[in-house]
């Protein structure tokens, strides 16, 4: 009731969010409890639209779950081409106000509300302080091989951020997959993998931008690091440790 009057006041009402969820392979163990946490804690009571790419059976599939068959793309493929994968689902996706990914072992633990995550106008886009380097770009990293396409020197940018949750206005976060897409291209046609894959490249894009909305790193906390993070917590980060570890899930 509250939420409702606040978001009607705020002009929230009828606006619909999409969210961008990859799990192929191994990474589909993770989807209910995504899924049950974002439908109780992301923006309750606003029309949500999960876009799914597994080559997995997933449950729950409810009414607002659209499952994009998606082969598994082989480490580090599987994130770096994220947008790729979202450019393939444009028209569908355009269909709703605000975009938004999120890793697949992530859950929400505190209410996500429209005024902690939705950019402005101005602002465009959402990234995310990282939890490891958040209090800014010094001994980030970056991409720092002069060959790459998306080479920063960490002095010119001014927070590093992370990989696993951005978003924004549906149309900007498009325009900026655009931008993600051109250099991922481009390294990958003179056969070079950035340090961090997807996320070297958005950072080299946010580095060369001035206007975004940037989270606090309590949007993206691991879940050993929950207690005494010097931040109130939303959402964590699942242990992959507890899951086999990276090299199990990723292969
Ligand atoms: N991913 C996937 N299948 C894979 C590997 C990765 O679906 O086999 C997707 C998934 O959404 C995952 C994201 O890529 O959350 C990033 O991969 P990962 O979590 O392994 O990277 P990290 O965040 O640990 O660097």
């Amino acid at each position: 009731m509250f939420n409702k009057l606040l978001y009607s006041i705020l002009g929230h009402s009828n606006k619909k969010i999409g969210i961008f969820y990859i799990c192929t392979g191994k990474y589909s163990i993770f989807w209910e409890r995504f899924y049950l946490s974002a439908e109780k804690h992301f923006c309750p009571g606003l029309e949500k639209q999960y876009f799914v790419f597994t080559d997995q059976e997933i449950a729950p599939k409810g009414d607002n779950v659209t499952v994009i068959p998606q082969a598994k793309l082989g480490w580090p493929y599987d994130t770096l081409m994220r947008f790729h994968l979202f450019k393939g689902i444009k028209d569908q996706a355009m269909k709703c106000d605000y975009l938004y990914f999120f890793n697949a072992n992530m859950i929400f633990l505190k209410d996500v509300m429209p005024w902690h995550i939705f950019p402005t106008k101005e602002e465009q886009i959402v990234v995310t302080r990282h939890p490891f380097y958040y209090e800014g770009a010094n001994g980030a990293p970056f991409e720092t091989d002069p060959k790459s396409t998306v080479y920063i020197d960490s002095k010119d940018a001014k927070w590093y951020v992370a990989g696993g949750l951005s978003g924004g206005i549906a149309q900007y976060y498009y325009e900026l997959g655009d931008k993600i897409i051109e250099t991922v291209d481009a390294d990958l046609k003179i056969n070079h993998l950035t340090p961090w894959w997807d996320e070297s490249h958005l950072n080299y894009h946010i580095a060369h931008r001035s206007n975004y909305k940037i989270l606090h790193p309590g949007y993206i906390v691991p879940e050993d690091r929950i207690d005494n993070f010097p931040f109130k917590v939303y959402l964590t980060v699942l242990d992959k440790n507890k899951h086999g570890g990276h090299e199990f899930m990723r292969h």
